[in-house]
C-alpha cells in the first residue's frame, strides 16, 4: 500500500512542532530511540527525521513526498518544489544587522562592506535588487560573533525577539524577509499519493481553523438576541437555547481569536451575561 513519505526536521527547532502538528491531525507516530525513518500506526504515512538543509532536495527528488520546514531553507536552497501550505508557528524574521554603535542611514551603508551569514541566497539577491555591491562571507553558524571578531561588518540572520543582537552588541537595521514553517511539495505526486496529502491537508486545516477560533457560550434576556447575533454572526448564525429563567436564553457561537476582545466588549454593552470562552480542538466545514 502507499503511504505519505513526510520530511520533517531530526533536531531542532521545528521538529517538537511538526510531530505535534501530525498529532493533533489524529496521527500517531512514536519517535522513540532516535530512528531516521518511521510509521504512522494509524495513518498511511511515513516520517523522514532529516537536517532542515537537506529537506528541499529529497523532496525535489522524491525520496519525500512533502517536507515541513522554515520558508527561510526553502527560499535558501530554491529547489523546484511547490509551498502547499504556510502552518503558522516558527515565525521569524530574516534581518540585517550592524554593530549599535555604528551610524546606519539606509541600505547603502552596506557598499563595499562584509556580511557575514548562512543565507547568502536569500542575501545576494536581496543585495542585488537593492542596487548594493556587497561582500558576503557565508558561514555555517554563530553568525552573530562575526563583527565582533572581525570577520565582517554586519550580518545578516534569523532574528526572532532580538535578544541574541543585543547580547553580542548589534542592532537591527533592515528586515529582509519574514519567514514561517511551511509544508513543501514534491511536483510529481501520483494520484494515490496526493489522495492521502489531500486527506492531511483536510486535517491540518481543520487544525489551524481551530487554533483562530473559540466556542462562545453566553447568557442574555430574550429581547436582545437579535442584536447579539448580528455580533455573533458564527459559522451559520448562533445556537440559542432557552434558559430555565423566562425570557433568558443561552447563546453560542464560534468567534475569531483576533476579534475576542472586541466582541466582548460589544457583548456586554447589549446585555450578555455569564460569558464563557473555550478552545475548539478539531473545526471541519
Ligand atoms: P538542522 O540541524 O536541522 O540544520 P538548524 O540549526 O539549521 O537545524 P534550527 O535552529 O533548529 O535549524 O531552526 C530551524 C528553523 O526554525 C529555522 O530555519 C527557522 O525557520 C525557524 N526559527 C524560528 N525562530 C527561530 C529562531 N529564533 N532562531 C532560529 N531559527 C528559528
Ligand atoms: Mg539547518
Amino acid at each position: 500500500m502507499r503511504t505519505l513519505k513526510v520530511a520533517i526536521q531530526k533536531s531542532g527547532r521545528l521538529s517538537e512542532k511538526s510531530l505535534e502538528l501530525l498529532k493533533t491531525c489524529g496521527i500517531k507516530v512514536s519517535n522513540g530511540n532516535r530512528k531516521l525513518k518511521t510509521s504512522a500506526k494509524n495513518f498511511p504515512l511515513e516520517i523522514l527525521f532529516l537536517r532542515d538543509d537537506d529537506i528541499p532536495q529529497y523532496v525535489e527528488q522524491g525520496i519525500a513526498d512533502v517536507g515541513i520546514l522554515g520558508e527561510n531553507e526553502v527560499w535558501e536552497k530554491d529547489k523546484n518544489v511547490s509551498i502547499i501550505k504556510q502552518l503558522g508557528f516558527a515565525g521569524c524574521k530574516l534581518s540585517l544587522a550592524v554593530p549599535k554603535e555604528e551610524n546606519y542611514t539606509d541600505v547603502s551603508y552596506f557598499n563595499n562592506k562584509k556580511v557575514a551569514t548562512s543565507y547568502p541566497n536569500i542575501l545576494s539577491k536581496y543585495f542585488k535588487e537593492q542596487g548594493v555591491k556587497v561582500e558576503i562571507e557565508e558561514i555555517g553558524g554563530s553568525v552573530e560573533i562575526a563583527p565582533s571578531i572581525g570577520l565582517a561588518h554586519g550580518i545578516f540572520d534569523i532574528v526572532s525577539t532580538g535578544s541574541t543582537l543585543l547580547m553580542n552588541g548589534l542592532k537591527e537595521v533592515e528586515v529582509v524577509a519574514k519567514s514561517q514553517a511551511v509544508l513543501i511539495g514534491n511536483k510529481d505526486l501520483d494520484p494515490e499519493t496526493q489522495t492521502i496529502l489531500d486527506k492531511l491537508l483536510f486535517r491540518i486545516q481543520a487544525v489551524k481553523n481551530s487554533s483562530a477560533n473559540k466556542y462562545i457560550l453566553l447568557n442574555a434576556p430574550n429581547e436582545a438576541i437579535p442584536k447579539i447575533a448580528k455580533i455573533l454572526p458564527g459559522m451559520k448564525s448562533p445556537t440559542v437555547v432557552p434558559l430555565a429563567k423566562e425570557n433568558w436564553s443561552s447563546i453560542h457561537s464560534v468567534v475569531k481569536e483576533d476579534e475576542f476582545w472586541d466582541i466582548i466588549d460589544q457583548l456586554k454593552e447589549v446585555g450578555a451575561e455569564g460569558i464563557l470562552v473555550i478552545p475548539i480542538e478539531k473545526m471541519v466545514f
